[in-house]
Order: C-alpha cells, then structure tokens, then sequence
C-alpha cells in the first residue's frame, strides 16, 4: 500500500517539502506520496485525527501550528517539548510522537555547511519566534561565549533569552561547562546596533524580514567586523542581508541548507532510513529556482 506522508499549516501553498520529500522517496524507490494540506488553527485536532485514521505516517508541521499542535500529540520529545514547539510528528501504530528538527538542522547547516563553530564565540538571533527558538536552543548546545536575543517586542526575546538560562542551569541540554548563565540576554531592538554588531561573531536572522524582494535587511549592519558570519533563516532568495553581508566581506549563508538538514531528519525518524542528502538539496535548489520565475 502507498505510504502517506504530508506537511500541514496555513497557507501551504508556498512549501518546499513537498518537492524534497516526494524526490526523497523517488530516489529510494519508497511507495510513498508527500502531500501538502491546508490546516487552519480552527480545524488542526480534526485533521489530525482524521489524517491519523487515514493511514499517515509522519507529517511536517509548519506556521502557524507549531505551538498549537502540542497538546494535541500522545508524546512529544524532550527538545521540542523545551522549547514548546513541534515541526516534525511520527505515527506509529496511531500513537503521535512530536520532534524539532528545525534545532539540528540549523546545528548541521551552521556547522557542516559554513564551518562556523559557535564555541566560546559571541552571538546575535534577530526575532524571538519559533524558528529564534530552535536556533537559540541548537547555539545553547555549542558552547558559545553568549547568545544575545532581540525583537521588536522586548517582552518576547526576554521571555526567550529566560528560557535560555533555564536550559542552561537545567544542566541537561548543554555541557556543563558551557556559557555561563549570564551569557543569554534580550538586547533592546534598534533598527542600527552598530556598538554590538562590533562585538559579534555570528549575526542570525530569525525574522521573516526578507521574504519579499522589497525588504530591508532586518536590522542595520554598521559595525558588522568582516570576520564575523551571518546566517539568514530565509531560504527564497539572495536576501539583502546576505547582499550586504557579503559586500563587507562576511560570510554569510541562507536558509536552504537548515531546510534541508530538519527535513532529512524528519525523513530519519520517519523511515528509519538514511535520508538521500544530495537529491533532497537539488530537489530543493530546483523547486527554489522554479518557485522564483513564478
Ligand atoms: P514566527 O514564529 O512568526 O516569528 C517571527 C519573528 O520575526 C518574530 O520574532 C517577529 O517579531 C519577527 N518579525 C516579524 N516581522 C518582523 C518585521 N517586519 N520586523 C522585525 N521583526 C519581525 O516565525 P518563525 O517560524 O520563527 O519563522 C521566522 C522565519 O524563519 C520565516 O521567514 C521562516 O520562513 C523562516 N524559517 C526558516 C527555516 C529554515 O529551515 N530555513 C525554518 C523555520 C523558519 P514580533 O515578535 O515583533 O512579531
């Protein structure tokens, strides 16, 4: 019988996974269709439900149902549960399982890709979101020598930076001897923070400034050193962070790669197979190029 997977949020026309997925399973000569739903908040416990007595094996989850779908699944794994956010949902014998791959697909994408290593190093996540959370909560893990969090709503990258130092005394999500409590702060949103760009070694952007080709960057990079790197979640397009980034001399990589590695681990935990990492990313790239003549 055909294995069903999909992808659930609202709007879903504009996602990727079906496109990585679906080449995923092509190339593992896998029975399996990867179909995109359109979930609205009001009818999430009725459509998993209903998906789940159809037969569905793992879904993807997407904005805006992350935080919402929570208390809906049997079980949820100690990271997502942390961070009070779930992207990935395994169904096995109608038991739902939630997952944040998001936390090691931004780990992979950061460290294999662009060789950044976090440790003892000085941190800035633009947004304090649920995509800020996962990034925050894979840094936490990599020893930097601190994470600054600032958004437009100070209250939400105080409540972020918090959970960070919680995590951080809590002892079991990083080493032991990793940054020190007091290394997690809300830095207070300025459009130009030139004096702490001056200190920073990874700048990342967690917002959805960028999306559209008319955006600016999500904050100014005066101040922004050479050495340091940045990371822009945003996978659409060359944003103009990326643009200006580089012209400093920085490097700086988007969001693919993270799509592609929380991805791949979703098509782990649901396979228990080994995910085809080269097809998934060119099924990307191509679904990217297509999307952007659209
Ligand atoms: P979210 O939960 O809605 O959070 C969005 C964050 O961005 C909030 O902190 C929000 O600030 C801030 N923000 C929104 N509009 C802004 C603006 N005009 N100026 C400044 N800040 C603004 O969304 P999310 O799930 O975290 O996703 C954020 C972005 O990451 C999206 O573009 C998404 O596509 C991308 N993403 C990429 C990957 C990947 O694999 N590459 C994975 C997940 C997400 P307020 O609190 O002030 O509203």
């Amino acid at each position: 019988m055909t294995r069903l997977f999909g992808v659930i949020g609202s709007p879903i026309g504009h996602s990727l996974s079906p496109a990585m997925h679906s080449a995923a399973f092509k190339a593992l000569k896998m029975d399996a269709v990867y179909s995109p739903f359109d979930v609205p908040p009001a009818h999430l416990r009725p459509m998993l439900r209903a998906l789940v007595l159809s037969g569905v094996e793992g879904l993807n989850v997407t904005v805006p149902l992350k935080e919402a779908i929570l208390p809906l699944l049997d079980a949820v794994d100690p990271a997502a549960k942390a961070i009070g956010a779930v992207n990935t949902v395994v169904v096995r014998n109608h038991r739902t399982t939630g997952y944040n791959t998001d936390i090691i697909g931004f780990h992979r994408a950061l460290v294999e890709d662009t060789g950044f290593d976090p440790r003892g190093k000085r941190i800035l996540v633009v947004g304090a979101g649920g995509a800020a959370k996962a990034v925050a909560c894979a840094l936490l893990r990599l020893e930097p020598a601190g994470i600054g969090i600032t958004d437009r709503i100070n209250a939400k990258a105080r409540q972020l930076a918090k959970l960070l130092l919680r995590l951080a005394r809590a002892g079991s999500w990083c080493p032991p001897r990793g940054m020190a409590a007091s290394g997690c702060a809300a830095i207070p949103w300025r459009p130009r923070m030139s004096n702490v760009l001056e200190g920073v070694d990874l700048l990342v952007n967690a917002t959805p400034v960028g999306m559209k080709p008319a955006d600016p960057t999500p904050i100014e990079l005066a101040g922004l050193r050479r050495e340091a790197v940045v990371y822009d979640l945003i996978y659409h397009r060359k944003t103009k962070l990326i643009q200006q980034a580089r012209l400093r001399g920085c490097v700086a990589s988007g969001g693919l790669p993270m799509l592609l590695y929380q991805g791949a681990e979703s098509f782990r935990l649901w396979t228990r197979r080994r995910p085809p990492i080269a097809v998934m990313r060119r099924a990307l790239e191509r679904a990217v190029k297509f999307k952007s003549q659209k």
